[in-house]
């Protein structure tokens, strides 16, 4: 059982069964929450528009196991042609010649050969910015499956802030969920909206306080843990390297 699947476990425990489960639990239309955790005052009024940037989400199939993952919001705050989601476990070149030939395509993978976006951005260009959304082991062997991706060009985006995603266990320090991955990549793509960054990290917000008031329990970032000894379960010494990588 990975991190994650414990962690939904433990969530479920701050709602009653029948909260969850039971007949009577109202779905709020909008946000596809249940009435008790609904987020749709913290979300922004109508989906945002993108001017600059095109968003492409690789996602593994398992996320939809998971409440609360955080692309579902992420496609609450963002217009549908400004997102796109494709959940599967194959993204071969012929399904998807345009966007692997695509010289303005970037995805965001802190390889030792990703560029700061910051530092590439050009305001008349238009940016496909992809993400791979699963756990890290997920989206790690969605990568090292494809030759495809592996051909892209890589993009890192310097996380200035501790993860608001603080009740699932982040790998390192600065890493973040793909929600926040993506607001940091959109900072720098859509420089012309300046509160764009806040208008997708406040229902994040939300529904992380929503949470822990129902009980959960903030996690460390998990290379912490190791470090001061409080987790047995290890990471293995090559996850542990490439994760090191990532601290750019
Ligand atoms: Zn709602």
């Amino acid at each position: 059982m990975s991190d994650n699947e414990t962690y939904l476990f433990e969530l479920d425990d701050g709602l009653s069964e029948e909260d969850w489960n039971g007949p009577k639990r109202t779905i709020c239309t909008r946000c596809q929450r249940p009435e008790l955790v609904c987020l749709c005052s913290h979300l922004p009024p109508t989906p945002i528009h993108l001017d600059h940037t095109s968003v492409v989400i690789f996602q593994h199939p398992n996320e939809i196991k998971r409440p609360l993952g955080t692309v579902q919001l992420l496609s609450k705050c963002l217009d549908s042609s400004s997102l796109n989601v494709i959940r599967a476990r194959q993204f071969p070149r012929k399904y998807y010649a345009d966007l692997y030939s695509n010289p303005n395509a970037y995805l965001l993978f802190p390889n030792a050969n990703a560029v700061l976006l910051d530092d590439i951005i050009e305001e008349s260009n238009h940016y496909t910015i992809i993400a791979l959304d699963g756990t890290w082991n997920e989206a790690m062997g969605i990568y090292h499956r494809h030759s495809e991706l592996q051909e892209l060009k890589t993009c890192y985006v310097k996380i200035d802030q501790k993860s608001e995603f603080v009740i699932r266990t982040q790998p390192t320090k600065e890493t973040a969920s793909t929600l926040e991955t993506i607001a940091y990549a959109l900072r720098c793509t859509e420089r012309d909206k300046p509160t764009l960054f806040d208008d997708i990290i406040r229902p994040l917000k939300r529904m992380v306080e929503l949470q822990l008031n129902l009980g959960a329990v903030e996690h460390d970032a998990k290379l912490s843990l190791i470090e001061n000894g409080q987790t047995r379960r290890q990471y293995s010494k090559k996850h542990e390297r490439w994760l090191m990588t990532l601290q750019h």
